[in-house]
């Protein structure tokens, strides 16, 4: 079984993803919501690939490959999508502490201020525990932190995600401070966050940090 991806002839066993199949002879297809620990989400669209006779894109990181099937990893539909992809992401949020987007958005040229018009997705800064704060404002919503709170890793389920389309943020429930969710500040959350929205304050807890109740107010 094999396929090709960008002109290069590719072993592959069934149930491998394009993205696996692609990694095996040293192609890198660019990822932001998919993290090797964590189950695929497929929610960021950054991984796109053509596959020759789909109608659409399709997400190397859950789309499993098949006999002969023709990839192509960089056409110029798919650094297209993945350049309006950025843009957009860079129009809502800060992407200044995220290096690996901000890397891919130089390969890609895009134009970061493309849509600058565009309504910004802002919120408090939350200094609600000794151990890392919460800036949402660097949020993209990947939900890596989720998932590694919940089933992939710590099986606390502190964190979920509340509202809807525009309004959709990363929360706790009930919107409480951390300290008074089953939050067991493991660091999780932090080690697989990839844009600098949840950070640690430093090896070790100051017991002068404030513990404020952060509740958002609703949308
Ligand atoms: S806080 Fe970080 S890990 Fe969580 S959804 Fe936002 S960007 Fe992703």
């Amino acid at each position: 079984m094999h396929v090709i991806i960008d002109g290069q002839r590719v072993p592959v066993t069934e149930g491998m993803t394009i993205l696996e199949a692609a990694e095996q002879v040293g192609i890198h297809i660019p990822r932001l919501c998919y993290h090797q620990s964590l189950t695929p989400a497929a929610i960021c669209r950054l991984c796109v690939v053509e596959w020759e006779g789909a109608r659409t894109l399709v997400p190397a990181c859950v789309a499993r490959v098949q006999d002969g099937a023709v990839i192509h990893t960089e056409s110029e539909r798919v650094r297209r999508a993945r350049r309006t992809i950025l843009e957009l992401l860079a129009s809502t949020v800060d992407l200044s502490e995220a290096p690996d987007l901000l890397a891919y958005a130089a390969e890609l040229n895009a134009d970061l201020d493309r849509f600058a018009d565009g309504a910004r997705r802002e919120f408090p800064v939350y200094d609600d525990n000794p151990f890392y704060i919460r800036d949402y404002n660097k949020c993209v919503l990947c939900q890596r932190c989720v998932q590694a709170c919940g089933n992939d890793m710590q099986f606390t389920y502190a964190l979920t995600v509340s509202g809807r389309g525009f309004y959709s943020r990363i929360d706790t429930f009930y919107h409480a401070p951390m300290p008074e969710t089953t939050c067991v500040f493991c660091g999780n959350c932090v080690a697989v966050c990839p844009t600098g929205a949840l950070k640690e304050k430093g090896p070790f807890p100051s017991p002068q940090s404030p513990v404020l109740d952060a509740r958002p107010s609703e949308p």
